[in-house]
């Protein structure tokens, strides 16, 4: 049965989640941003905690773990090659490893970019990916550590999942990532449609994110830097996908 996931937001603009297995009653959390919205959350229904992954070790990621952990002794995963800053870790994990939330299989992949050593965790029992801050809803995280390289093979890697893959990520910056994908992809009517949702949403005060990993694909400028389209409007034609993304990835940063 598919883990239930909860989107907790924290800080100004951080999404925590939780994944939960009505069978065992294991229950991980996804980043700590902050103590109190996401034990709030567990309190609400009753929920202990069995695992906290971590995807990354910038501060917004972690800050809230010594206080969660104090209520809920759960074990602690990351990437082994950020346990050197990362809060100790129970469990240390690289590209490819497994393991298990309730019965449910977790995998890991290396999504370096944003951080060198930043992991997404892929339940595909749940068709669920948690991205942090690599792949965003409408966006990618900014190349802080890694090379845009480095950053196109962490995206590629997540667009191969499952279409109909829910896509977690870190952070509510989906409207003005929104006002620049129109920037770079404005002839795309799947995206135009998308910013009338978002803008709908946001007025309203709801969360965009988790997104579709099928709605990415089709509306992500930093997922689409192989369509004809966008590196026509760049004056790109028939190069190098992660040159094009390269460029789309510099355009933002000015943005
Ligand atoms: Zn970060
Ligand atoms: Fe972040």
């Amino acid at each position: 049965m598919p883990l239930e996931i909860v989107t907790i937001p924290c800080l100004s603009d951080n999404y925590a989640f939780l994944a939960h297995d009505r069978v065992s009653g294991d229950t991980a959390l996804v980043d700590a941003p902050q103590a109190e919205p996401i034990l709030t959350a567990l309190n609400e229904r009753n929920w202990q905690l069995s695992h906290i992954l971590l995807t990354h070790h910038h501060w917004d990621h972690v800050d809230g773990l010594a206080a969660i952990l104090e209520a809920h002794p759960a074990e602690v995963v990351g990437a082994a090659a950020d346990a050197h800053r990362l809060p100790p870790l129970n469990l240390q994990v690289a590209e490819g490893d497994r393991f298990e939330i309730g019965g449910e299989p977790v995998e890991v992949l290396d999504v370096s970019g944003h951080t060198v050593g930043h992991v997404a965790f892929y339940l595909p029992n749940s068709k669920v990916v948690f991205t942090a801050d690599s792949l965003m809803a409408l966006g990618c995280g900014r190349l802080f550590e890694g090379t845009a390289p480095q950053m196109w093979s962490s995206l590629s890697k997540l667009a191969a999942l499952p279409d109909d893959t829910l896509v977690c990520s870190g952070h509510e910056y989906t409207q003005s990532n929104a006002r620049f994908a129109l920037t770079i992809d404005p002839d795309n009517l799947a995206l135009q449609d998308r910013v009338v949702e978002i803008d709908r949403a946001r007025a309203a005060g709801i969360p965009t994110v988790p997104s579709n990993l099928a709605l990415e694909k089709a509306t992500n400028p930093f997922l689409r830097a192989a369509d004809p389209a966008i590196q026509a409007h760049l004056g790109m034609e028939n190069s190098d996908p992660a040159k094009v993304f390269a460029e789309i990835r510099s355009r933002k940063d000015r943005f």
